[in-house]
């Protein structure tokens, strides 16, 4: 059995979903909708994976450090509507912690969300940005390292700051890591850079994935429209980025629909074959059968 659509990183293991992760799941599964739960940092990594356990299938997990884990920060988020805050720790990368989770569980997938964010770091002063660039640069190369070990595709977060390009840094470890071990493989997630970056991406043949920011942003286009087929990856970053028309819901997988519709759009395909080819890339990059 094939799903209709395949959210490949959304977010039911996060607080937004405390109350009602459950509904909200169920609401896409019933639609024909698999996903996985990505995480930021061990306590969602571990509920990622008590999820993923309950479902026989359509339900993964993927665990690993994000790079805003790697400091301390305190952030305003809006989640339907309200303010929420939202406090990042700075955790250490503990190896035999998401080692021995990936050993014990099948479900798990994938390993990430990990990658360089210099876009927070901007509130800094500048020699601690520095010094926390380089504690993030540390912490992705050991998720490297560990997608190696494991043989597991990586889910990449990356943004940059005016000045610092976290792609480019980002190139620059991915590059000799994936000359030396031909197997590592990834998705750039919610890929916000242009058709040049992207092209040195795809020479390493890396995916990308596009979710509701492409239905009211217009700078994505040209990437999208220039990648083959077999790179492009659905998702929704649920609770955030909520494509049009539910702009100022709390987004969720159920929506990943829309983006497919916008893909379709601007690459004159049918909404069928955007369907049909973004679940198959997931199903392989991920090997889900
Ligand atoms: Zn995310």
């Amino acid at each position: 059995m094939i799903p209709k659509f395949f959210d490949t990183h959304t977010h039911f293991n996060f607080n937004a979903f405390k109350d009602d992760s459950q509904e909200a799941m169920k609401r896409s599964l019933d639609r024909d909708i698999w996903f996985i739960n990505v995480a930021a940092e061990a306590k969602t990594a571990e509920r990622a994976v008590k999820i993923a356990k309950d479902y026989e299938r359509g339900v993964y997990a993927s665990v690993g450090l994000h790079p805003i884990h790697t400091f301390e920060d305190e952030f305003e988020e809006e989640v339907k509507g309200e303010k929420v805050k939202f406090v990042t720790r700075a955790e250490e990368f503990d190896l035999e912690f998401y080692s021995s989770l990936i050993d014990n569980n099948e479900k798990i997938v994938a390993i990430g969300e990990t990658g360089l964010d210099y876009f927070h770091l901007k509130k800094f002063p500048e020699d601690q940005q520095q010094e926390l660039r380089k504690k993030q640069q540390l912490v992705f190369s050991q998720q490297i390292e560990l997608a190696i070990s494991k043989d597991k595709p990586l889910i990449l977060h990356c943004r940059s700051l005016e000045g610092f390009d976290a792609y480019e840094d980002m190139f620059s470890i991915l590059a000799p890591a994936k000359k030396k071990n031909p197997k590592l493989r990834g998705v750039l997630h919610c890929f916000s850079a242009d058709l040049a970056v992207m092209k040195k991406f795809l020479e390493l043949g890396f995916h990308f994935g596009f979710n509701g920011v492409i239905t009211f942003a217009r700078n994505y286009d040209e990437p999208l429209k220039a990648l083959p087929q077999d790179k492009i990856l659905l998702e929704t970053d649920s609770p955030w980025l909520t494509p049009i028309p539910y702009r100022g819901k709390r987004n969720e997988s159920l929506y990943v629909p829309e983006v497919a519709k916008k893909i379709a759009e601007l690459r004159g395909e049918s909404w069928e074959e955007v369907s049909a080819y973004t679940t198959q890339n997931a199903l392989r990059l991920f090997e889900i059968n």
